[in-house]
């Protein structure tokens, strides 16, 4: 995979967001960037989630702030993508399909659904996967695609995920309005992060008991 870079104009928030050029963009918890990719909407069992791609832009961005895409690549994706908003309204809505069926899967890997409609997207991915020259001496993963380029490297990481990880560590937090997945091996993580969802669930259930 494209290894990460250094995030330079993130502003850092407080909370499970950070700015990247004036666009939200949801804090890397997951483990891994395909479970990363699940967290861009929290709040799954909400009648109102919360969705960080709101755009083609978000979803150009964050495939490069999570290292799945060069920066420079990432910017001129969305300067073609301004004049081609169609298009990158409909990658935009793919890509959150497959992020619930991504979801899905790694929730309950015998989902056969979930996984015959990942597989579509992979197999695009694969199609347009190429091993190019690293920065060290091993080659890297490199996925074409025009303007589906942010959607095709996540897909190829997800694949990687998928295929790689044991998905019996994926937890789930229960934080209210959250839902965000991580990998889990030891079995000990309840929240994405004990200094959001868990304080936030400790002073609520404080508040409970004085109110009792
Ligand atoms: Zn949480």
């Amino acid at each position: 995979m494209v290894s990460s870079q250094a995030v330079t104009s993130a502003e850092v928030k407080g909370g499970h967001w950070f700015v990247v050029d004036g666009l939200a963009m949801p804090r890397a918890v997951g483990g891994h960037p395909g479970l990363d990719f699940v967290n861009t909407l929290a709040g799954w069992a909400e009648a109102e989630p919360s969705d960080y791609l709101k755009t083609y832009d978000h979803l150009a961005v964050w495939a490069s702030v999570s290292g799945l895409l060069e920066a420079d690549a990432a910017a001129a994706l969305r300067r073609r993508a301004a004049s081609r908003k169609a298009e990158g309204d409909a990658i935009l809505k793919d890509a959150k399909r497959f992020r619930a069926d991504l979801r899905a899967l790694v929730l309950d890997p015998a989902d056969g659904r979930a996984l015959r409609r990942v597989n579509c997207v992979v197999g695009r991915a694969a199609a347009r996967a190429e091993l190019v020259p690293g920065p060290g001496p091993a080659p890297r993963w490199s996925v074409g695609g025009g303007l589906e380029r942010p959607l095709l490297a996540v897909a190829w990481a997800a694949s990687e995920l998928l295929t790689q990880e044991d998905l019996s560590a994926v937890g789930a937090c229960p934080g209210d309005g959250c839902g965000w997945v991580f990998l889990d091996p030891r079995g000990r993580r309840r929240w994405c992060s004990m200094q959001w969802c868990g304080n936030r669930s400790k002073v609520r259930a404080h508040a409970e008991r004085h109110r009792a």
